[in-house]
C-alpha cells in the first residue's frame, strides 16, 4: 500500500453507484468487513451488496443508530456525498474519497486531470499519446473505470479527477497533475467560488520533487511550485504554446494546425494540456502530434451530427457551464444557440457576449425564463423562441438559421430537468436533427 497505512479490516462505504461498488469489490478481495450507507432504496444495490456479503446496508439517516462511530477503520465516500453528510463528522476514522483508495492500492504510476471544462477529453487525449508510446495507459476516473478497479494493474493510469472526489483526498500524490482551467461550477455543492477552487488546487498538493505540476499560463491563481517541476500551456508563448502555425513544445514543434482535425481555440488548449502531460510521462514527440492529428473529437462535445445545404448542426450537449458554451462557440461563425435547461445555480451572463455572433437563440428546460429575460433587449424578440421539447427546439433552431448558420445545441445547464444525463440530452438532440434533416430532404426530393 503507498502512503501511510490504513486499517482496511473494517469500512464503510457510503453512496453505492460506480465508485462505491468498485470500492466495495476491491475491498471483498482484501477480506474486509464493509457496512454499505445508500439512500436510494434501490432494492437491486441492497441485493447486489448482501450478494457480496457487505455486514449491513443502511441509509444516512440511520447511521448513529446502527453503527459503532467507533467500528470502521476507514470511510469511504463516494463524489456526489456531500460536505455536509453525517459520514464527514460522526466516524473517528479518516474519510477518504475512493480515489484516494484507488491511488493507495495501485501501483500504476499516475496522470491526474482535473479542470471544469475539457477533463474528459484532455484525458483521452493523454492516455492515447501514451499508449501510442508504448506506455500502456488506462483512463479512469470521473470518466469510466474508477481507479480503485486498477488495483493489480501495471503501466499508467490517465485519472480524469473532479473537484468532488479532489475535496475528498488526503496523500492522493499522482507523478503528473494539470489544471486545464477554473470557472464557475458546482458552485450550490461546494458552497462558493472559493471552496470549489481550492478542491481543484488539491491535486497539486501532495506533488513530489520528481513529478510535474501542469498549470495555465495565465492561470490567476497561480501555486508555489517549489517541491515539483512545473510546465505551463496556453495561447502565449510559455512552455507550450500554439504559434500561429504549428503547436510547440519544449522539446520540438508537437504539430502543424493545419493537419489537426479539431483546431478551435478550446481544442488547441486542450492539446497543449494534454501534450504538456505526455511530455512529463515520458511520451515521444512523434506520438503526441500523432496523437493530436488523430484526434476527431467526443460524443456530444462538439459534434458536428449532420450538414444541410450548407448548413450545420451541432451537438454540445456536453457543455453544461456557461464558460463552456462562450469557448466552444467562439470557434463557431454567426450561429442559433439552443441553451437552457437545469440551471447549477451559475450566472447565466457570460452568454452575453456572443450577442453579436446569435441569429437567434431558442431557450429550453427551467432556464428558460432566465435566458428570455437575459436576452431581452439584446435579441430582437423574434429571435427569441421558447420551445416545450427538443423536437420543437431543433425545428426552431432551423427556422432561425433562414438555412444560412449552423445550429447548436450547447446547454449551459444541466440536462436533469427533462433527461437523465447529458448522453440522453445528446442522442434526442441528434435523433431530432436526424427527423428534420430526414423530413426537409424528403421535401426537397419531391
Ligand atoms: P469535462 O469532462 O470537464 O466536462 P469535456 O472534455 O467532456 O469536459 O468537454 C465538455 C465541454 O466543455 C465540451 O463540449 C466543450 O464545449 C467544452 N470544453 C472542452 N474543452 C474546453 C476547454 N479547454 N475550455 C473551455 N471549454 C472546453
Amino acid at each position: 500500500m503507498r502512503g501511510s497505512p490504513l486499517d482496511l479490516s473494517k469500512v464503510v462505504i457510503v453512496g453505492y453507484g460506480v465508485s462505491g461498488q468498485a470500492a466495495h469489490q476491491v475491498l471483498e478481495d482484501l477480506g474486509s468487513e464493509v457496512i454499505i450507507v445508500e439512500d436510494s432504496g434501490d432494492s437491486t444495490l441492497r441485493e447486489l451488496a448482501i450478494s457480496r456479503f457487505a455486514v449491513g446496508v443502511f441509509r444516512s439517516e440511520e447511521i448513529p443508530q446502527v453503527i459503532d462511530a467507533d467500528w470502521p477503520g476507514v470511510v469511504v465516500v463516494s463524489p456526489g456525498v456531500r460536505p455536509s453528510h453525517i459520514a464527514f463528522r460522526y466516524f473517528n476514522a479518516p474519510v477518504i474519497s475512493e480515489l484516494e483508495l484507488g491511488w493507495r492500492l495501485t501501483d500504476l504510476s499516475v496522470v491526474a486531470i482535473t479542470g471544469t471544462n475539457g477533463k474528459t477529453t484532455v484525458t483521452t487525449l493523454v492516455s492515447s499519446m501514451l499508449n501510442q508510446s508504448s506506455l500502456n495507459s488506462i483512463p479512469c476516473g470521473n470518466y469510466g473505470t474508477p481507479l480503485v478497479s486498477l488495483a493489480g494493474a501495471q503501466g499508467w493510469a490517465v485519472v480524469e479527477a473532479s473537484s468532488f472526489q479532489l475535496s475528498t483526498i488526503s496523500e492522493f500524490a499522482p507523478d503528473v497533475a494539470a489544471i486545464v482551467n477554473v470557472t464557475p461550477d458546482h458552485l450550490d455543492w461546494h458552497g462558493g467560488f472559493e471552496n470549489y477552487l481550492q478542491a481543484k488546487l488539491r491535486i497539486l498538493e501532495n506533488l513530489g520533487s520528481d513529478s510535474f505540476g501542469i498549470i495555465p499560463i495565465d492561470f490567476a491563481w497561480r501555486p508555489t511550485p517549489e517541491s515539483f517541476h512545473s510546465f505551463t500551456f496556453g495561447n502565449m508563448e510559455g512552455d507550450f504554446f500554439a504559434s500561429e502555425t504549428e503547436l510547440i513544445s519544449p522539446i520540438g514543434v508537437i504539430a502543424a494546425k493545419s493537419d489537426l482535425k479539431k483546431a478551435l481555440p478550446h481544442d488547441i488548449l486542450n492539446f497543449l494540456a494534454a501534450s504538456a502531460c505526455a511530455v512529463s510521462s515520458g511520451a515521444s514527440l512523434d506520438a503526441i502530434g500523432y496523437a493530436c492529428c488523430e484526434f476527431g473529437g467526443l460524443e456530444h462535445r462538439m459534434e458536428v451530427v449532420a450538414e444541410f445545404q450548407g448548413m450545420r448542426f451541432i451537438n454540445d450537449s456536453k457543455a453544461t457551464t456557461p464558460a463552456s458554451v462562450v469557448a466552444g462557440l467562439s470557434g463557431l461563425g454567426r450561429c442559433v444557440l439552443i441553451a437552457g435547461g437545469r440551471n447549477k445555480g451559475l450566472d447565466f451572463e457570460p452568454l452575453l457576449s456572443l450577442g453579436e455572433k446569435l441569429a437567434g437563440i431558442v431557450v429550453i428546460g427551467e432556464s428558460a425564463d432566465d435566458l428570455v429575460g437575459l436576452f431581452a433587449g439584446v435579441l430582437e424578440s423574434s429571435r427569441i423562441i421558447r420551445a416545450e421539447s427538443m423536437a420543437e427546439a431543433v425545428r426552431a433552431g432551423y427556422g432561425l438559421s433562414d438555412n444560412e448558420c449552423d445550429v447548436i445545441l450547447s446547454p449551459g445547464a444541466t440536462s436533469f430537468d427533462w433527461y437523465s444525463g447529458y448522453e440522453q440530452r445528446g442522442l434526442d438532440f441528434k435523433d431530432c436533427v436526424s427527423g428534420l434533416v430526414n423530413s426537409l430532404r424528403g421535401d426537397a426530393w419531391n
